[in-house]
């Protein structure tokens, strides 16, 4: 098969209903998308799979849905309001503007910003003269601070306004409610809080696709425990990850760690997932070792001791933090890349989404062999069949070419209702990927399917 393209995933997400550009009609609004029909059912399998995993599979774990919008105060004490920003450079000659890091790193892709001053990287951009990517140009601003964070109003008397922020990660209505989950839920440490929710970045260089978005949702959860504890469940966490993104599908060939060379200053260490994109390895996920560092800033800037008592030692301390975060619309790409395969058949190519069937978009598809004889006996068949799984029903065109659309939208199970149906509720079960069939009772496709499904 020849290398897979992002602008063949994003033409063939946007053909099939997986993903449109946001905003089409008004000539589309950059870097944002809209999940379709398809794609839908996909990210939101994704994240299930990721909350039963992590939370459901794990009575140390609790969930939470924090405000997007959380009091400013917030943003100081987490340092975001003071320090996060990227270098941007802007290109005087076409006006667009970059990352001053990103650009050293395309130059030279064994080379790491991560450590240098805006100094060092606008004399290395200079000395080995690099160019603007999208006009050619070397006539380069100085580089300046830009920030990540959205800002918006609100104002509940005539005139004043407040600056509040759309939150850049979803962690930090963790960190607020430490307290409220380990009481309500008579948590001890060791346990954790996850949530999944939307965060948002005024990103200088989004780009390709899903991967780099001003708004995307994160899957994360914070692990609290004692200090003698935090390495070992570093390491947990690290293995617990990347044999969920195994679990999901991902290739383990093209999945693989990245130590940070360059650790924040309160982080004992810090690692990533990489995934071998179509445009090269790029992070998948984080976990990172954070210490104390949340903790206790929220108890300073809030003045609310967030200390755990040990009701066992008597002990009080400040407990460190083991944070483990992924993007759900950046793994909803890596699995989009991994899924795709155009087949060469005996006489004929179908293109096919070999998605695992637990987070197949659709897990059957009900189609009737004749419309004219059978498709009053396959509507039947499919309000049982979708009180337990979303099912896909199609009646038009020939068996073959629905068969082909169902693989591209990654619908592990086919169904055809035929005579055989009509006279002993038998149906031929079609596999995606072997495509071989075999023929069961309408009440054994429910036991079958579920049991496949299962993640
Ligand atoms: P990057 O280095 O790619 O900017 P990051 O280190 O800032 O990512 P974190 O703050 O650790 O990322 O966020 C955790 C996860 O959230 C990332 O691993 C990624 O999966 C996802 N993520 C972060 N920023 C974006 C974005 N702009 N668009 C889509 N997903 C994102």
């Amino acid at each position: 098969m020849e290398k897979l393209t992002m602008e063949k995933i994003v033409n063939l997400c946007k053909t099939y209903g997986f993903i449109f550009p946001g905003s089409e009609i008004y000539g589309g609004f950059a870097n944002t998308w809209d999940f379709g029909p398809v794609g839908v059912e996909l990210k939101k399998n994704i994240k299930n799979a990721w909350w039963k995993r992590f939370v459901q599979e794990d009575d140390k774990t609790y969930g939470v849905d924090a405000a997007i919008l959380m009091n400013p105060r917030t943003w100081e004490a987490s340092g975001h309001v003071g320090s996060f920003s990227d270098p941007k450079m802007d290109c005087k000659k076409c006006k667009q503007r970059f990352r001053a890091d990103n650009l050293i790193e395309e130059h030279d892709k064994n080379i790491s910003a991560e450590g240098m001053t805006n100094e060092e990287m606008q004399n290395y951009i200079n000395d080995h003269k690099i160019k603007c990517p999208h006009c050619g140009g070397f006539d380069w601003s100085e580089i300046k601070q830009f920030k990540l964070m959205f800002e918006t109003s609100r104002g509940t008397v005539e005139g004043s306004k407040d600056t509040v922020y759309l939150r850049p990660e979803t962690c930090q209505g963790e960190y607020v409610n430490f307290l409220n989950v380990q009481r309500s839920m008579r948590a001890k440490i060791p346990f954790a809080i996850a949530q999944i929710g939307k965060s948002f970045r005024n990103e200088i260089t989004p780009g390709n696709f899903l991967f780099r978005t001003i708004e995307f949702e994160q899957m994360e959860l914070q692990k609290f425990c004692k200090e003698s504890d935090s390495i070992d469940f570093y390491n947990d966490y690290k293995n617990r990850a990347m044999q969920f993104v195994v679990d999901l599908g991902l290739d383990s060939d093209k999945l693989r760690f990245h130590d940070h060379d360059k650790l924040a200053h309160y982080a004992k260490c810090a690692c990533d997932i990489q995934y071998n994109f179509p445009m090269g390895w790029e992070e998948l996920n984080g976990i990172h070792h954070r210490g104390t560092w949340d903790l206790s800033r929220h108890s300073e800037f809030s003045g609310t001791n967030m200390d755990y008592l040990d009701p066992e030692t008597n002990e009080k301390f400040t407990p460190n933090v083991i944070e483990y975060s992924i993007g759900a619309d950046r793994l909803t790409l890596a699995i989009l890349c991994e899924a795709y395969e155009e087949q060469q058949l005996e006489n004929d190519t179908r293109e096919v989404m070999h998605f695992s069937p637990s987070i197949a978009p659709y897990k059957i598809g009900v189609l009737p062999l004749a419309k004219k004889f059978h498709s009053e006996k396959a509507r039947e068949v499919f309000d049982k069949l979708s009180r337990y799984f979303m099912c896909s029903y199609d009646e038009t065109g020939s068996i073959g070419k629905r068969y082909r659309r169902q693989d591209v939208i990654g619908t592990p199970y086919c169904i055809t209702i035929d005579d055989n149906t009509l006279n002993d509720d038998s149906v031929t079960l079609r596999d995606r990927d072997t495509m071989e069939q075999i023929t069961l009772k309408i009440d054994e496709v429910i036991p079958y399917v579920q049991e496949k499904i299962l993640f």
